[in-house]
């Protein structure tokens, strides 16, 4: 029997129906989304030699330590932060932690457990399909 004329197994249907569940889900992403995702947060660039950016803010505590947070700088509409040490020692900060730009809540897709499930290859796809003719203007032969 030919590859093309195999029956098409229950696995290969679930697979199917999983990955056109999540290109819609991928589709209602807005581009900083997409973009975020796929190539990572656009996290503020701290370099002592320059000002601080206008996407990080630092807030005292009571305690004397700095509340720092970050804001992506791709409006995605993440932001994080965490505490610094005690005495607003930096050496021994926090894990950050994540939230949503009061705002901006529209501009993140959050996804559930009930939606179907997106893997980071199904959204790399979704970039370079949206790429695909700006590569090829640009692609030279090897
Ligand atoms: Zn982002």
């Amino acid at each position: 029997m030919s590859e093309s004329n195999r029956p098409v197994t229950g696995a290969e249907l679930a697979e199917g129906q999983r990955s056109r569940a999540a290109k819609k889900k991928i589709a209602e992403f807005p581009i900083e989304e997409l973009l975020c995702r796929t190539r990572g947060h656009k996290w503020p660039d701290l370099d002592p030699r320059k000002p601080l950016p206008k996407s990080f803010s630092a807030r005292l505590q009571g305690n004397g330590t700095f509340m720092m947070i970050e804001t992506c700088e791709r409006k995605c509409a993440k932001f994080r932060y965490r505490l610094s040490g005690a005495g607003g020692v930096f050496s021994n900060v926090g894990q950050w932690q994540y939230g949503l730009v009061k705002g901006q809540e529209k501009n993140w897709v959050v996804l559930d457990e009930a939606g179907p499930e997106v893997f980071k290859s199904d959204m790399h796809e979704a970039l370079y399909d949206q790429l695909a003719d700006a590569v090829r203007r640009m692609a030279r032969h090897a």
